[in-house]
């Protein structure tokens, strides 16, 4: 019997009686680096805790069984997770990426990979058309819908079957809205990346990555992969993120309602000149969002008037802290051009609108009054100082 989601969170699916016996409600941490035989030829199904631990494996359960995977594998980062699926391609091979990813995958493609001899093309995927992109060298579509930090949103089910009529993978980067909100596998994807230190642990407090795979082949070689690399995720960390997904519905639906109450209030004020979130109907991704995924989540970016008010915001901002980084039960605010993507080109950053007025915004889960208290105490020492001269 499948359980349904909220209950997945909290207990897998099913429950695993094979740890001990001791009937702990908590399962356990492993922490173990290697584990012992019985004889020759014996295993308990454990080596040693770089190519499995128990609770790794047992995070890796729920993780896949949240995303319909067949397989899931936790690694140390979202990055040692990314830089580990490129070890899946050749020199040669072509990747088109769409061109708003996360800034440390942008930085991964053109600092590392290239000089491994894969090639990208960044590509607009929400606008462009992606049949005309693809050559006989290319292997694979990596996409993240809604995009960071522009919220742009791409169709997954159509873009897999055009991968798939051309017999590439496509790859989906899925931490945004997480697998609460949006599970790309039963919309055709491949491969979902998460960076798990964002929603699925959900409390800032540690870093961990999955790849989930639709296929036992792709599962298999990535295994050989983190066995090979030593990438996998240590099994203390494992267990804070298996703690941390037990409320990750309760958290996202908090945070989206937190989110779209801001979404109202920065529409209304005068000084924030656009808001990019993808349950506004004028996003151009509104409908699109709307049918695959259950929500539009609780990231938010917007553009204020001038760079001068966004650092403002960024020195005045107290309970809603600097930061970088996002999907904690903590609000955090982020300068997009300086943080988190500041090793991207600028042209890419011009194309996708990334300018110095662009403040992005991760919703936590605090009482909605004193998150928009605090703006409208930002916004108005900003006016106070600038704007009454103004008149
Ligand atoms: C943070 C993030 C990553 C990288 O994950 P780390 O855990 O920080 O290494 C990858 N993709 C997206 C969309 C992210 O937000």
């Amino acid at each position: 019997m499948e359980y349904n989601f909220l209950t997945k969170c909290v207990h897998g699916n099913g429950r695993d009686t094979s740890c001990d016996g001791s009937g702990a409600i908590s399962f356990p941490i492993y922490q173990s680096a290697t584990f012992a035989h019985k004889g020759l030829g014996e295993s308990t199904g454990y080596d040693y805790s770089r190519l499995q631990n128990p609770t790794r494996e047992q995070l890796e359960k729920v993780v896949a069984s949240l995303e319909h995977g067949t397989d899931a594998l936790a690694f140390s980062s979202g990055m040692a997770a990314i830089a580990s699926l490129m070890e899946l391609f050749q020199p040669g091979d072509h990747i088109i990426a769409v061109n708003d990813l996360y800034g440390g995958s942008i930085r991964l493609f053109d600092h590392i990979s290239k000089k491994n001899g894969i090639k990208f093309s960044h590509e607009d995927l929400s606008k462009v058309s992606l049949e005309p992109l693809i050559t006989p060298e290319t292997k694979a579509v990596i996409i993240e819908t809604p995009t960071n930090p522009m919220m742009n949103v791409i169709d997954i089910q159509k873009t897999a079957e055009i991968a798939h009529k051309h017999n590439l993978l496509l790859i989906v980067d899925n931490t945004f809205l997480s697998p609460y909100f949006q599970n790309p596998i039963l919309l055709g994807a491949d491969i979902v990346i998460h960076s798990g230190t964002k929603y699925l642990g959900g409390h800032n407090d540690t870093l961990a990555g999955f790849l989930v795979t639709a296929s036992e082949d792709i599962a298999e070689r990535l295994r050989f992969i983190i066995k090979t690399t030593g990438s996998g995720l240590a099994p203390m960390d494992s267990w804070l993120i298996l703690r941390g997904i037990k409320t990750l519905g309760l958290r996202m639906d908090k945070a989206q309602e937190n989110a779209l109450a801001i979404v109202k209030w920065l529409k209304e004020e005068y000084r924030v000149s656009k808001v990019f979130y993808p349950g506004l109907p004028e996003n151009p991704g509104y409908e699109v969002c709307l049918r695959q995924s259950r929500g539009f989540g609780c990231m938010i970016s917007f553009e204020v008037e001038s760079r001068e008010l966004a650092a403002h915001i960024l020195k005045h901002v107290r309970l809603i802290q600097f930061a970088e980084s996002l999907g904690g039960v903590e609000s955090l605010i982020t300068y997009p051009i300086t943080q988190t993507h500041a090793d991207v080109p600028e042209d890419i950053l011009a194309a996708n609108g990334i300018t110095d007025c662009v403040l992005r915004l991760s919703v936590g889960i605090e009482d909605i009054c004193d998150l928009i208290k605090e703006l409208e105490g930002v916004f108005e020492s900003y006016g106070r100082q600038h704007g009454e001269q103004e008149g």
